[in-house]
């Protein structure tokens, strides 16, 4: 096998334009698994961890540009405030040596159905920045995901950023598993309040991550975003109930879709509070 080091973001493209059968491996907490497990047997791996312009951040305008190989690590220690359900995702993905190495980037060139921070990047409106040696192209989150583990990247392609707006309303992110840490979500969902605006979206409850928009609007309609008031229990009922609907899980081991179904529902129904409550008290401290 073939181990690639580019020590620059030009020398790694070029590398993937030769090579396009190079993996790349940025954390490898995905990566390795395979390997070790005899899941793939690439002719080449395409090491990152010496490209320094994939792990930085910055925000212009409001917006992070967060690079594909900034670690969880750094997301909680850095970005909790600009973006919370990110860091809340980030909290929650396996141990503390998984957040150390894992990275967005990683998550994204994976595109399991259950990574943690599918839900969170569609909830905030994330657009993939993804590169090669033809140029530059922005991918909205929605558009990025295409089925179980399969993503829009070309085959040249590397992932170099994530861009998110920083929150300015109130976000939420909550997993259920079936124990407490190092573990692959059950199911997940993410939500983002903002200006009379609502944005879900669910995980490991479907081939794909997807947003929720029945629940959406029926939410927006309801949420009273003029006055701030207590959410009606039957509004958050009948959004846990759409959420729920709009998820297509399977039975596996890790739960049956009747399960999943039900704990979405849940998830919306406490999610919805918290984010309510802490939108409502913004809205407070404005007045
Ligand atoms: C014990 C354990 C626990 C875990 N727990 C969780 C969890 O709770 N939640 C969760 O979501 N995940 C979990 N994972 C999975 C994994 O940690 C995450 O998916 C992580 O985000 C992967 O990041 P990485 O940088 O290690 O990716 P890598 O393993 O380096 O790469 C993953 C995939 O992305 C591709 N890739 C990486 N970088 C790029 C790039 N810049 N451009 C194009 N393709 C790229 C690789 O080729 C590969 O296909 C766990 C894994 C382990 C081993």
């Amino acid at each position: 096998m073939d181990f690639l080091r580019p020590q620059s973001l030009a020398e790694a493209l070029a590398l993937k334009a030769e090579r396009p059968d190079a993996v790349p491996i940025a954390g490898g907490t995905d990566v390795m698994v395979e390997l070790n497990f005899d899941h793939r047997r690439p002719d080449a791996l395409l090491d990152l961890g010496r490209v320094a312009e994939l792990a930085e951040w910055s925000t212009v305008d409001g917006v992070v540009r967060l690079g594909a190989s900034v670690p969880y690590t750094r997301v909680i220690a850095e970005l909790g405030e600009a973006l919370p359900a990110l860091a809340m995702a980030s909290r929650t993905v396996g141990s503390p040596q998984i957040r150390n190495r894992g990275t967005v980037g990683g998550n994204l060139g994976a595109a399991s159905p259950a990574g943690d921070t599918h839900p969170v990047l569609l909830v905030t409106g994330a657009q993939v920045e993804v590169a090669s040696t033809r140029g530059t192209r922005l991918i909205p989150a929605e558009e990025f995901y295409l089925g179980v583990k399969r993503n829009a990247l070309a085959e040249d392609e590397l992932i170099t950023a994530v861009h998110l707006p920083a929150s300015t309303g109130a976000q939420q992110f909550a997993k259920v598993g079936t124990r407490n840490a190092m573990v692959i979500a059950v199911c997940s969902f993410a939500i983002a309040l903002d200006n009379g605006q609502v944005r879900a979206a669910i995980g490991s409850a479907a081939p794909t991550p997807r947003r929720v928009q029945e629940a959406e609007e029926f939410l927006a309609a309801e949420l009273p975003w003029a006055a701030p008031a207590p959410v009606r229990d039957s509004v958050k009922r009948r959004f846990g109930e759409l959420v729920a609907a709009a998820a297509e899980p399977i039975d596996d081991v890790r739960g049956t879709a009747a399960y999943r179904k039900h704990a979405l529902s849940v998830l919306a129904r406490r999610t919805l509070g918290w984010a309510w409550q802490e939108y409502s008290e913004g809205e407070r401290e404005c007045a």
